[in-house]
């Protein structure tokens, strides 16, 4: 390829160089299958058209349809989807489901619009989408600024053309369709991680400090979790500000759950001290966990972490500069495409139980997903130990070795 690799291109070539694939194969695997734009017009409230830019990215399908969010932001891009779209790929690889990667989204912001307009939106983006999607194809889900309430717009517009498919979407309500467990999967999993490492390095997550960025979705369950098994969260910041415990006994999780609903953020919590995002990284913990935006810790922000593990809860945190700079100071980063993989883990035991006209229990959903989670990291750790590579190539290694050789297997004619 002539061009500079994107960020990912780094990772996957690293990658790449240890299982020897040649770079005829490198480019199938890199370039996606389809990448399409379409127009969505809708009328607005005011009567006037609005016109928004709708992508779907569908990256690979060499183990089984494309699996992938759908983001309502005014920042998405065709780069932007194309990036996440192949993350998508390795991420359902390292967990081993049978799925390939997609991701698509709608350049708006979500907020501008109102409920009528947002479900106008859908549903038009669902008609230009419609006939490369679907339950044997591409299963979108929710992503940033999109929620289970979408997700049913999406189905019931879907399902005008293909008739009854629940399975065409998921991250449903749990009235239509949804999954018990859903909500919370992607921190529940990022924890079962935290925990999987710590076991694996003969101690205990019990009792550990964590600074965490982010208490949205992933970052309020994180939280939750980590409580619940005994670490201690003793820094948290979001868009609007940070608490850190100056006594580090750890903050009160269920506590500060509750004021952050109310309050529109963790700010001025009870006992705690105010902190700067800037701040949070320099925490001294053991542990850090991003989960909020991309692009986080960078060439600037990394030298200045001092705790020894980052858990990737957010996608994309981290800058190929950054992850030369942990190597070198020897922390240990659990990358995005394993740590995070918990909420599509549960999406796809929600495609399989609409398959099966099924409802599992919560209890089921999350045995079933603590068993996926270890059984990857622990794949993860030992291809890390075997071949003494970070954690993130390893798992690109098992990731991309698998889409590679399910590749060859069918064959490309
Ligand atoms: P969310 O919108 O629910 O929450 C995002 C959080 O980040 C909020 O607390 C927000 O205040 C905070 N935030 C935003 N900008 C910030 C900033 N500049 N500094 C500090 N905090 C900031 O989103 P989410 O669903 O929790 O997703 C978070 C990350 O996890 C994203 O990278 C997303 O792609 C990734 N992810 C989410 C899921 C999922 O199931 N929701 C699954 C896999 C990966």
């Amino acid at each position: 390829m002539s061009h500079a690799p994107s960020k990912s291109e780094v990772y996957f070539n690293v990658a790449a160089d240890h299982l020897g694939l040649s770079p005829q194969m490198r480019t199938l695997l890199l370039m996606p299958e389809r990448d399409v734009k379409v127009q969505c017009a809708i009328r607005m409230d005011n009567g006037e058209i609005g016109t928004f830019v709708g992508f779907r990215v569908q990256h690979d399908s060499a183990r089984g349809p494309m699996k992938g969010g759908l983001r309502y932001h005014p920042e998405v891009d065709d780069d932007e989807v194309r990036t996440l779209a192949q993350l998508m790929t390795w991420k359902t690889a390292v967990v081993d489901l049978p799925y390939g990667g997609a991701k698509g989204g709608i350049a708006v912001d979500p907020r501008s619009l109102s409920k009528g307009e947002l479900e106008r939106l859908t549903r038009k983006f669902v008609d230009q989408i419609h006939d490369f999607v679907g339950p044997d194809s591409d299963i979108p889900a929710p992503d940033m600024g999109t929620n289970a309430q979408v997700m049913a717009w999406f189905m019931n517009q879907y399902q005008k053309h293909h008739g009854f498919q629940p399975a065409c979407v998921t991250g449903k309500p749990l009235e239509l369709h949804g999954c018990e467990g859903r909500e919370e999967a992607t921190g529940r999993g990022v924890v079962i991680i935290a925990d999987r490492l710590f076991h694996k390095l003969g101690q205990s997550l019990a009792g550990k400090t964590v600074a965490l960025q982010g208490f949205g979705n992933v970052g309020s369950f994180t939280a939750k979790f980590l409580y619940e098994r005994g670490a201690r969260v003793v820094a948290i910041t979001d868009v609007r500000g940070g608490v850190k415990d100056p006594l580090g006994r750890g903050i009160d999780i269920p506590q500060l759950l509750e004021y952050a609903r109310h309050n529109n953020g963790v700010q001025g919590f009870v006992g705690t001290e105010p902190l700067s995002n800037e701040d949070l990284f320099s925490q001294n913990v053991d542990l850090l966990i991003p989960a909020a935006l991309g692009g986080q810790l960078t060439a600037l922000t990394a030298p200045t972490v001092k705790a020894k593990y980052i858990v990737e809860a957010a996608n994309d945190p981290t800058t190929p500069e950054a992850d030369e700079i942990f190597a070198k100071n020897g922390v240990t980063v659990v990358p995005d495409i394993l740590a995070n993989a918990g909420g599509v883990t549960v999406s796809y035991f929600e495609w399989v139980q609409n398959r099966s006209v099924v409802h599992w229990p919560v209890d089921e959903i999350r045995a079933k997903l603590e068993i996926k989670m270890a059984a990857a990291f622990d794949a993860v750790w030992q291809i890390a130990q075997d071949k003494k590579v970070p954690l993130r190539t390893a798992a690109y290694i098992l990731a991309i070795g698998r889409v590679a050789h399910a590749t060859e297997l069918a064959g490309v004619s």
